[in-house]
């Protein structure tokens, strides 16, 4: 029998030019594509037609499949000689339990690769005129998950020490726990007029994005609705989207 394999593999942060090569090929040759809610349909219409399609995202007021039953599914279907993509939004091992899955997929002895895809945590700023970078306002940055129940993460978000230690912070899945990051920032130290940028849908038609100061985001943020997915970027660098906005 055919010796299946899954491969690990990045979708890019939504807009389908921003798939890699080495995605659209192994795509190419999918016979199962298991993938979540953050990856397009466009993307998904490069895998064969006839390759099974397994949606394991969130489904409108309920939650996601269980992980166990993805993992059950990637191994079954992989063991019974199939070629099987896990599609995942951005890059594969930047949260979304990408890693998870890889422990799974090796333990149960099952070849595998990984294929890295651009991230939103970079991307979506870059598409807002945002550079985490810059020799004159940030050296550092740091990549943060804004979970909204922290009490549910084995490694809490120590936002007050992140506050002081870093200049550039991004923010994953941080839209419903805006307040509680904008008031630990603000009580580790963090000045109330530092810069905040909140980009949803980036590098899609759909592209918003909310600017204000730690001091007045969270105003800003309920007049404009705002909706995950979202990027928030925190630090001097946001001032350089008045002049680096290119993105229409
Ligand atoms: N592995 C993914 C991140 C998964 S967590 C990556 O590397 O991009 C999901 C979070 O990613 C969302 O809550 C949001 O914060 C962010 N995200 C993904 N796509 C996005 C997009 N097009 N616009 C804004 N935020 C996005």
């Amino acid at each position: 029998m055919k010796k299946g394999k899954v491969y690990l593999v990045g979708a890019g942060p939504s807009n389908p030019e921003l798939l890699t090569l080495k995605a659209l090929k192994v795509l190419r040759k999918a016979d199962v594509v298991i993938y979540d809610r953050l990856v397009t349909k466009i993307i998904l219409k490069l895998a064969p037609a006839k390759a099974e399609k397994i949606y394991v995202g969130k489904r409108s007021g309920k939650h996601r499949m269980p992980q166990e039953k993805i993992c059950a599914i990637l191994t079954q279907r992989a063991r019974s000689g199939k070629v099987v993509v896990r599609l995942k939004g951005g890059d594969p091992f930047l949260f979304g339990r990408g890693a998870e899955e890889a422990l799974e997929v090796k333990r149960a002895a099952i070849p595998f690769e990984v294929v890295p895809g651009i991230t939103s945590a970079l991307a979506v700023p870059e598409y807002a005129g945002i550079p985490v970078t810059h020799r004159d306002y940030a050296s550092s940055v740091a990549i943060v998950t804004g979970h909204e129940d922290p009490a549910k993460l084995k490694n809490p978000v120590k936002w007050e020490k992140l506050a002081s230690s870093v200049d550039t912070l991004i923010v994953l899945m941080g839209v419903k726990n805006l307040e509680a990051i904008v008031q630990g920032l603000i009580k580790g130290g963090r000045d109330h007029k530092t810069n905040i940028a909140i980009i949803e849908r980036g590098t899609t038609k759909r592209q918003r994005k909310i600017i204000g100061t730690l001091q007045d985001i969270i105003e800003k943020a309920n007049k404009s609705r705002v909706k995950p997915p979202a990027v928030i970027v925190i630090g001097d660098v946001v001032s350089l989207q008045q002049e680096l906005s290119w993105f229409k």
